[in-house]
């Protein structure tokens, strides 16, 4: 019984075989998948897909590349899809200092007005952070402390920065890269990070793990990736996966059968 906390099953690579898609991650065990918003019309697609497939639930919100989008209009948009009982997150929201599409500035100011809303509407953050770990962490830490507060998504950083987040109250979700030979500190982190604050994601059409890297990834393959993750540890994936999407259950208010 897997889940998937991290899709985009709205994007352009899933428009030919989307029912297929999830279909075959329902034969893997994926059993629950977060399809994420990027922006307006994403977190639209997002929430009429959850409306849609039982498995699949949505996360709504304007990820950093389109910051320049944000205004009190689109935020108030997006905060009306809230009210549909399949979405679950606020989210994707954050800092990304690596493609840096927006001045980080404006960046910081969409997030910092997301992590607000959010809060307002009791909504669990997914938190996206590419090379900008200080800068998230600063303001993570003005925002303070709570129970189910969000994840981390595709978490980058080392066990030093994992602890600081998760002090703050935050899960971190380990991507399909922990498969990668040159994967860098998300193995440490994965095998060491306590497993009551550890999710699984995909981001795809992104990050396939391996022997799929390049190729576009799918909700199916967090199984994969939770294989390298329960090898890693030295314990049985079907354990793993249990606990793993007990973790995101509890985050995100998903009951137990979809
Ligand atoms: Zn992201
Ligand atoms: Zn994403």
């Amino acid at each position: 019984m897997w889940t998937d906390s991290h899709a985009h099953l709205d994007m352009e690579d899933f428009t030919n075989d989307r029912d297929t898609v999830i279909q075959r991650a329902g034969e893997k065990h994926v059993i629950h998948i977060i399809t994420v918003g990027v922006d307006l019309k994403s977190s639209r697609a997002a929430v009429n897909l959850a409306e849609q497939y039982p498995s699949v639930y949505a996360a709504i919100g304007l990820h950093p590349h389109e910051a320049k989008g944000f205004d009190e209009d689109t935020l108030e948009k997006i905060a009306a899809l809230s009210t549909n009982h399949k979405v679950v997150a606020w989210g994707e929201i954050g800092l990304d200092y690596y493609h840096n599409y927006c001045p980080p500035k404006e960046q910081k100011k969409a997030f910092e007005a997301q992590l607000d809303v959010a809060k307002n509407l009791h909504l669990p953050v997914i938190i996206h952070d590419r090379d900008a770990h200080e800068d998230v962490l600063t303001i993570l830490k003005k925002f303070g402390k709570s129970e189910r507060i969000g994840v981390i998504h595709c978490y980058s950083g080392d066990l030093g920065l994992a602890r600081d987040l998760m002090d703050l109250g935050f899960f971190l979700s380990i991507p399909g890269t922990v498969t990668y030979k040159n994967a860098g500190p998300i193995k440490t982190v994965a095998s060491k990070m306590p497993l009551e604050r550890m999710l699984l994601e995909t981001d795809a059409p992104f990050l396939s793990p391996l022997p799929y890297r390049g190729k576009r990834n799918e909700p199916a393959h967090v199984a994969i990736t939770g294989k390298e993750v329960a090898r890693l540890r030295n314990m049985d994936p079907e354990q793993l996966a249990t606990i793993t999407t007990k973790n995101a259950r509890f985050l995100f208010g998903i009951p137990d059968q979809p």
